[in-house]
């Protein structure tokens, strides 16, 4: 913080105040090297929660995130595509595209977030397999994405680190949601991963950070211009996010919903949405016309290649990948309870936020930077919006290590489930495109 004081970083943006590049990067060094303590940091992040930042204030944090450790250059051929979801419920869909896309010949090399908020994390599901490593050395990552073409790691000491930092801070102190910290979070571990074409997958809706498609409208224009500035190919997916994708919920309850949409009997939405996103990275690389790459994304999976491709990443990254081929492998929580409806009717809407938090108080995620996570543990949906049900019917069932944490969990998931007299419409996947 040579010339800067914190003190004073956090009072000009406290009071409204446009911050220079130079005092966001003095923070942004600061903190990742342990010279500014966390309070101070959750205090500025506050600040920006509320106070916002300008267009250049977030690229200058974005390129601060970036620059905060290594860039990951990949010698050798193939052009490197990634995609990134902004975070939702059920959100399992880079376990299923990465796999489709990678063995189709693109290379994926991709550093992914752990559980924030009420949304899980890649990361968190991938650790739900026995031995699988997301903690690689650079070496060893460039060395799995150029031998497999696909990698997945978190964010480090190598990648990113003052995202890693930042990141695990505002998923508790409810300084999540704001548009420059999550454009900046996510854009800097993309120009960190130094892809060629960038995917957005934007969420809208009651299970994600923007409510409102046209917050996310804004949040996509704000991470797709910055993607352009730094010459990259860039698309974003406003996609929606009201109901929770697929029946699962929690860490290794997603993988092996994954696993089984790689085998060709996932559920219908994931599914879809799997080869849409797809097949707008496959053209971003180059690979044809949007219908042409969604042909190729399905005959993926039925052909059984990418999920040959999820196999060799995990082995390569320390896991079994006999969990992949067999997944009734995984761990099952040793206590589960039936969420039954208590009336006649259509599941009319969901706040699929409500069955984020639930799933994490039965153990699927974090209330502090330090809590352990419980794999198994989460939900598995036996009805979604615009199921009819009767009275009695399951419409869930809750998994957990700890049984005293039921209570509280069906209470939150009940209080998030509405059931009427109304079938509400049909959901539409993808709302919008920003490029
Ligand atoms: N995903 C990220 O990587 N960062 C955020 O801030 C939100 C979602």
């Amino acid at each position: 913080m040579t010339n800067f004081r914190m003190y004073d970083i956090i009072k000009k943006k406290r009071d409204g105040g446009v911050l220079s590049p130079d005092e966001i990067s003095a923070f942004v060094k600061g903190y990742t090297d342990g010279e500014i303590p966390d309070y101070q940091a959750a205090a500025l992040c506050m600040a920006i929660f509320y106070r916002g930042m300008d267009l250049d204030e977030t690229t200058a944090l974005t390129l601060a995130i970036r620059d905060s450790g290594e860039t990951l250059d990949l010698p050798g051929d193939g052009v490197r595509v990634d995609k990134h979801s902004t975070g939702g419920v059920g959100d399992k869909t880079s376990l299923v595209i990465a796999p489709i896309v990678a063995s189709l010949g693109v290379k994926v090399a991709k550093v992914s977030g752990r559980g924030l908020g009420h949304t899980g994390g890649t990361v968190d599901k991938l650790e739900s397999i026995r031995g699988f490593r997301t903690d690689l050395s650079a070496e060893e990552f460039r060395k799995i994405a150029n031998d497999i073409g696909l990698a997945i790691v978190g964010q480090s000491q190598n990648f990113a680190p003052a995202d890693k930092k930042l990141y695990a801070l505002r998923d508790v102190t409810a300084t999540v949601d704001s548009i420059p910290l999550i454009a900046s979070s996510i854009m800097g571990k993309k120009l960190a991963a130094n892809d060629d074409c960038i995917l957005l997958d934007v969420k809208t809706g009651s299970g994600s950070f923007m409510k409102t498609v046209e917050e996310s409208r804004a949040l996509a224009s704000v991470m797709v211009g910055i993607g352009k500035k730094a010459g990259k190919k860039i698309r974003a997916l406003i996609t929606d996010m009201d109901r929770p994708l697929g029946y699962a919920i929690g860490n290794a309850l997603e993988v092996v919903e994954s696993v089984e949409t790689l085998m060709g009997r996932g559920p219908k939405d994931l599914t879809e949405l799997c080869e849409i996103l797809s097949a707008h990275m496959l053209e971003l690389a180059g690979f044809g016309n949007l219908d042409d790459c969604r042909i190729k994304a399905h005959d993926a999976v039925s052909s059984g290649r990418a999920l040959e491709k999820l196999c060799q990443m995990v082995e390569a990254q320390g896991g079994d990948p006999e969990w992949i081929r067999d997944p009734s492998r995984f761990p099952r929580a040793p206590y589960t309870r039936f969420v039954t409806s208590d009336r006649d009717g259509w599941i009319e809407s969901v706040n699929t936020e409500g069955y984020g938090e639930a799933s994490l108080i039965l153990g699927a995620g974090r209330n502090k930077i330090t809590d352990p996570i419980d794999y198994s543990a989460g939900i598995i949906l036996k009805a979604k919006t615009g199921d009819r049900v009767r009275i009695g019917d399951p419409i869930a069932v809750l998994h957990t290590s700890e049984e005293n944490r039921f209570d509280r969990a069906e209470a939150v998931f009940r209080a998030s489930t509405t059931i009427g007299d109304h079938r509400p419409d049909d959901e539409t996947l993808v709302l919008d495109i920003v490029s």
